[in-house]
């Protein structure tokens, strides 16, 4: 079973937009395979119709956002709101995947009027109730996960979030230590700070965490993944693993290379971890081969884009 991802519901399972269409969204059908799914339209589930006039955000000087339907400036700022605060609480997911530009589910995508009548881009009223409410929360749309980078880095936290979920509620003897271990050039490559901590906790829980042990790397693992992604931190991480290795002098030239184009900024994180992948599979290494970071994530995730 895959991580529970929270869906915008008009993304090819409901036709609930504003004007009464369904959209089709590549990423969301590669990901049904994978994924526990549940569906949201904040707008329908908060009692609006389909159709129905569209919405635009305004936001005032100091700040305040209000929805108004542009035809008859019918305000739903509170009815949309009190929809978001009486339902986002109830959620149990490992991430969220929305539709961007909506005035509900656009997340930094979304158009917001100001008084001098210029746009800036930002949040949809419920996407941003939705941060607000789990700051730790993968949380995307389909304009922000079009670049591959984010997408990669998005769909790690992800099923990180499923795995322990899995992990968790399965509770076999040892299961911290062995989630702990498998993880551990993921976090390393996003909080190592916090990835020396977590294995703190790892050492003091032992075989049979109990539920302190559990929450503090609950609560850590879900800081670790929050953290912003630095090309630094992952580049470290990809190191540590080439160090298991011994390629021959012209891989590890290519293997530079693929660092250095990273660094730039011209490739993405999958560009140098191949270049392991490629190594393990003619010296494998039990250690390394485990390790999400660079074998875990499903075909969904390693593809560049256009996904499958
Ligand atoms: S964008 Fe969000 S609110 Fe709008 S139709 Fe889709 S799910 Fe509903």
């Amino acid at each position: 079973m895959g991580p529970r991802l929270l869906v915008s519901r008009c993304l090819g399972f409901a036709p609930c937009r504003y004007d009464g269409r369904q959209l089709q969204c590549e990423l969301v059908d590669a990901l049904r395979p994978h994924c526990e799914i549940l569906t949201i339209c904040p707008e329908v589930d908060a009692g609006l119709q389909t159709p129905r006039p569209p919405m635009n955000i305004h936001r005032c000087a100091h700040g305040a956002i209000q929805l108004i339907q542009a035809t008859d400036q019918r305000d739903l700022t509170a009815q949309l709101s009190e929809f978001a605060t009486t339902s986002i609480p109830g959620l149990d997911i490992d991430g969220a995947f929305l539709k961007a530009k909506s005035p509900s589910c656009g997340v930094d995508s979304t158009p917001h009027h100001l008084p001098d009548t210029t746009t800036v881009r930002d949040s949809g009223l419920f996407a941003s109730h939705l941060r607000q409410y789990f700051p730790w929360l993968p949380l995307g749309d389909e304009v922000g996960l079009e670049d591959p980078e984010t997408r990669h880095h998005f769909l790690a936290r992800l099923f990180c979030l499923g795995r322990w979920r899995h992990s968790h509620q399965e509770e076999l003897p040892g299961w911290l230590e062995h989630f702990h271990r498998r993880h551990k050039y993921l976090l390393m490559a996003y909080d190592p700070k916090r990835q020396k901590e977590l294995g703190a906790v790892v050492a003091a829980a032992g075989r049979h965490p109990d539920a302190s042990h559990i929450n503090a790397y609950e609560y850590g693992l879900r800081g670790a993944l929050q953290a912003p992604v630095t090309r630094g931190r992952v580049i470290n991480a990809i190191q540590h693993m080439a160090g298991y290795f011994q390629p021959s002098k012209q891989e590890k030239e290519a293997f530079a290379t693929a660092l250095r184009a990273y660094q730039s900024g011209t490739v993405h994180t999958e560009v140098p971890l191949e270049h392991l992948r490629d190594w393990n599979t003619r010296q494998p290494n039990a250690y390394i081969e485990e390790q999400h970071f660079l074998m875990g994530l499903s075909a969904v995730c390693r593809n560049d884009s256009p996904l499958p």
